[in-house]
């Protein structure tokens, strides 16, 4: 790999093909072909995501030195393109996309564009396709060809849908670990992912590292986050993951700083910068996602929550629990700016109603999708934890401690989505959820904290990646407590897999054996089962 940046040995990084030769020459709309001449631009691989009935968008980045630190002593010119050029305008690529993986049958080719605003990044938003089945695709470049990914169409709403499996992903810290539970999820070959959030972390660890993030440093640039996204896309099983399963994602804070609310730091930062450094995440996030173009951020402020329908069957509502947040219960030096436990009689805030967690208008227009929704099983993916788990103070007088950066913490804004729910009435409402790194199974009453109240719907949560769990002991001497946990499980790393059929929905809670071994094994912890039509859950 040349270590002089963008203009190596032969001046410059790339230069046109003398003679146009190869797949490239015989693309249409593929106006310049190029000699990648130091490896291929295709090392973060490809990505399919936001499926529709008529298409969905393909996603790859230009990059064909992804760690690469432009000019080290001067942040100011290093802007983490990975070794393409910043001045040379966008660039075309072609792209293929066939009915059969060895790309025999193409049913669609032309040009993509590859945005040197957004590091090389490609968005392609492709429509006009079959409903209901998988296409494959990959991108081509001069003579570099890219890995052939998997893409699929939705079923139309209206078509009778037997099933769909979905993995449920969250918390996957590179630092604490290998990404094997990626790597089963994948062999599982479900119809779609979601991820819920802390895909990657901003921070560094000195301590427990298995691998560590190539700076070592907190990311707060763009060119930094740029990296961070860069090295975690270099991952193989990310990488193979990508490739055969198309994917939903929100974020939860680590894609921008942890425990974050709105334009609330962890740190006190003046909202303005910190502002600035949320739209430098926002970006880098933006590059690195097969989201639509329709997400593309503006400034500090990005489109990632909406719904995805899966023909008659299922309604998934991705919610961005981060972007819109009200600030966290009594944020201060004193009590502290991001996670911490607050009790009501010390911070009446808490409980205040002009509290969100999604913010006003988000939460007006969930409450909307759930009133209009016809589909069996309304799913809501979000990102922190939604039932009540309320811990015991070191002093009684005070009551019960509710953790400010969960749903505890916005309290009114929990119980107005849940009488919501209860009152539009959508079909067997499940949320699924990250952020805890640990395997739950809850019950939401519609007083959340009153299991005689109705039950109005059910949580599971599908523990991390391989970031750690919280303390399994401490947890379980507040469970009597709190017998809307109906089960969980600190100690294990993993992923969830959703089997929904007409008549039932199972959560496999997977775990993987050894997060610090790069071929760990794969064993179910549990699995739950709601029936159509009848709350309760099954195994638990
Ligand atoms: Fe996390
Ligand atoms: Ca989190």
């Amino acid at each position: 790999m040349a270590a002089g940046g963008l203009l190596g040995a032969t001046g410059r990084y790339w230069a046109p093909m003398a003679n146009a030769v190869g797949i490239a020459g015989l693309l249409p709309g593929s106006s310049r072909q190029f000699v990648w001449r130091h490896g291929s631009p295709f090392r973060l691989g490809i990505a399919a995501g936001a499926p529709r009935s008529d298409g969905f968008t393909l996603w790859t980045r230009l990059a064909p030195e992804p760690l690469l630190a432009e000019a080290v002593d001067d942040p100011a010119a290093d802007f983490g393109l990975a070794g393409m050029p910043g001045d040379q305008g966008d660039i075309e690529i072609g792209y293929e996309i066939a009915h059969d993986p060895e790309m025999r049958q193409i049913v669609r080719s032309g040009a993509a564009r590859a945005e040197a605003a957004y590091a090389f990044s490609v968005h392609l938003d492709v429509t006009g396709l079959a409903p209901g089945r998988p296409y494959w695709f990959r991108f081509i470049s001069g003579d570099a060809v890219s890995p052939i990914g998997r893409a699929v169409t939705l079923p139309a709403a209206d078509v009778e849908t037997p099933g769909a499996r979905i993995g449920v992903a969250s918390c996957a810290n590179f630092e604490r670990g290998y990404f094997s539970a990626y790597r089963h999820l994948a062999a599982e070959t479900p119809d779609l992912v979601v991820f819920l959030g802390d895909y990657i972390y901003e921070n560094a660890h000195h301590d427990g590292v298995v691998r560590q993030h190539s700076d070592g440093t907190a990311a707060t640039t763009l060119a930094q986050y740029r990296r961070r996204h860069a090295q975690y896309r270099l991952d193989p099983d990310l990488q193979a993951l990508h490739a055969y399963v198309p994917c939903l994602i929100t974020w939860d804070d680590h894609e921008v700083q942890n425990d974050y609310a709105g334009n609330w730091s962890e740190t006190f930062d003046d909202p303005t910068r910190f502002r600035r450094r949320r739209a430098a995440a926002y970006q880098a996030f933006y590059e690195h996602m097969p989201l639509p173009t329709s997400s593309r951020p503006h400034g500090p402020d990005m489109r990632v929550y909406g719904t995805t329908g899966f023909g008659d069957l299922i309604n998934i509502q991705l919610l961005d629990g981060r972007q819109y947040r009200s600030r966290e219960a009594c944020y201060g030096p004193v009590d502290g700016g991001g996670g911490h436990m607050e009790t009501l009689r010390h911070c009446p805030e808490l409980a205040e109603p002009s509290r969100s967690l999604l913010g006003l208008e988000q939460e007006a227009w969930l409450y909307d999708q759930l009133q209009q929704s016809r589909a069996r099983w309304n799913i809501i993916a979000q990102d922190v934890l939604m039932a009540p788990f309320l811990e015991a103070q070191p002093a009684p007088e005070h009551g019960f401690g509710y953790a400010t950066d969960r749903w505890d913490g916005y309290p009114a804004a929990r119980r107005r989505l849940l009488q919501h729910i209860h009152a539009a009435q959508p079909a067997n409402p499940v949320v699924v959820s990250g952020d805890i790194h640990s395997f739950w199974a809850n019950d939401l009453h519609l007083d959340p904290r009153d299991t005689a109240s109705p039950l109005v719907a059910h949580e599971f949560v599908g523990t991390s990646i391989t970031s750690h769990g919280p303390d399994y002991a401490a947890l379980m001497r507040n469970m009597a407590d709190n017998p809307q946990i109906r089960f969980c499980d600190t100690r294990q790393r993993g992923y969830m897999l959703l089997e929904i059929e007409r008549q039932h929905l199972t959560a496999h809670f997977r775990a993987v054996s050894d997060v610090t071994d790069p071929q760990a094994s794969l064993a179910t912890l549990r699995s739950f089962v709601i029936e159509n039509g009848a709350l309760g859950l099954q195994g638990a």
